[in-house]
């Protein structure tokens, strides 16, 4: 430790379980924050205030005036900027020599898995099932612990799974792809309980980094605003689990395109974008060339209506409601495909 960090973390080494050993212990150690909304802002700043030795901080966004409720990381003047940047220099501006690494792709099940190998914890603060999913299918082929959690409006949920990977994120949520999740943009969120799940994470990651046998990678936990009380539910690994377990994993379903695909794709007229956001958000940011059909109206009967001989791609704002509206597309017997990550990556690529 340098004489800075010396006095940064005294009174934590003062803590008897610490001690300036316990710090250059963490100081050694390493976490993967993915995602860096409402969970990611409080549990990475806390984790580098902790002294966790290197953080890598992943996130495809910028910041937009509506993240700033839970995302405590940004200012108004970092509106526009790259979530990953700026949360770099959040983190700097109040840390002393912690390294910081940033990663800005759409995290998917195109991102090389090995990437976790360089990694002691990995704490999933994405709110997308797809990017939980796949998080947690890489943890358990590269051994490592895996921090999650998930708000919805004024509950929260947060886990720790062991890096034996039984049980799994996929045992206690086996169903949730295609279900009626909701994101944040469209269900609506309580800002305090994303902070509160985000310094929890952070808390599990510090106190498996330290003393793993400790970890309750047994339990998943739940918070609710209206009885703050934080809830413990043991789990028990699935024997069928398609992830940990004997079950054998579905084929996916190849419902999502992603940037890569679309590019090359659009040139042919055969492929028709159909933007299925509501009629304010259609108006507030148009999608060029595309079509129009709100989810809400959007069923099977109403998409029969559409021509077979074309290949729909649905978009809305963040890639959510445009995974279902696929799905009922390919239900009415169309081909049609989700864009993964919504209007949003469109922007930031300068596609819009
Ligand atoms: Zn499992």
């Amino acid at each position: 430790m340098s004489p800075e960090q010396k006095k940064y973390f005294s009174r934590q080494t003062k803590l008897p379980f610490l001690g300036e050993s316990g710090q250059n212990k963490l100081l050694q150690k390493s976490a993967l924050v993915i995602g860096l909304g409402g969970l990611g802002s409080p549990a990475s700043l806390h984790l580098a205030t902790a002294g966790v030795g290197r953080i890598g901080l992943w996130d495809f966004d910028t910041v937009e005036l509506s993240n700033l409720h839970r995302q405590t990381a940004f200012t108004l003047s970092d509106i526009g900027r790259k979530k990953t940047d700026t949360t770099k220099e959040y983190i700097q501006a109040r840390v002393p020599g912690i390294q910081l690494e940033t990663f800005t792709e759409v995290f998917s099940e195109r991102i090389d898995p090995s990437i976790f190998k360089n990694w002691d914890i990995i704490l999933d603060c994405t709110d997308q099932i797809q990017a939980k999913y796949t998080i947690n299918r890489f943890c358990i082929q590269n051994f490592k612990p895996l921090v999650t959690a998930s708000v919805f409006r004024t509950s929260a949920q947060v886990a720790i799974f062991s890096p034996h990977g039984k049980p799994c994120y996929k045992c206690l949520y086996p169903n949730l792809e295609g279900s009626e999740l909701l994101s944040c943009e469209d269900g609506g969120v309580l800002g305090v309980q994303t902070a509160i799940a985000g310094l929890y994470q952070a808390s599990f990651a510090i106190q498996h980094l330290l003393f793993p046998e400790k970890s309750p990678t047994q339990s998943a936990f739940q918070l609710e605003w209206e009885s703050p009380l934080l809830y413990e539910t043991f789990l028990k690994a699935d024997p069928n689990c398609t992830e940990c377990g004997s079950g054998k994993r579905e084929e996916i379903f190849r419902e999502e395109i992603d940037l890569k695909d679309w590019k090359e794709w659009k040139k042919n007229p055969k492929y028709i974008l159909l933007d299925v956001r509501e009629p304010e958000e259609r108006k507030e940011t148009p999608i060029v060339d595309s079509i129009f059909s709100p989810l809400s109206e959007l069923s099977i009967n109403t998409a029969s209506g559409l021509s077979k001989e074309k290949i729909y791609i649905t978009i809305c704002e963040s890639g959510i409601r445009s995974r279902k509206a696929a799905k009922i597309l390919k239900e009415a017997g169309l081909t049609a495909y989700s864009l993964h990550g919504g209007r949003k990556i469109l922007v930031l690529e300068e596609i819009l």
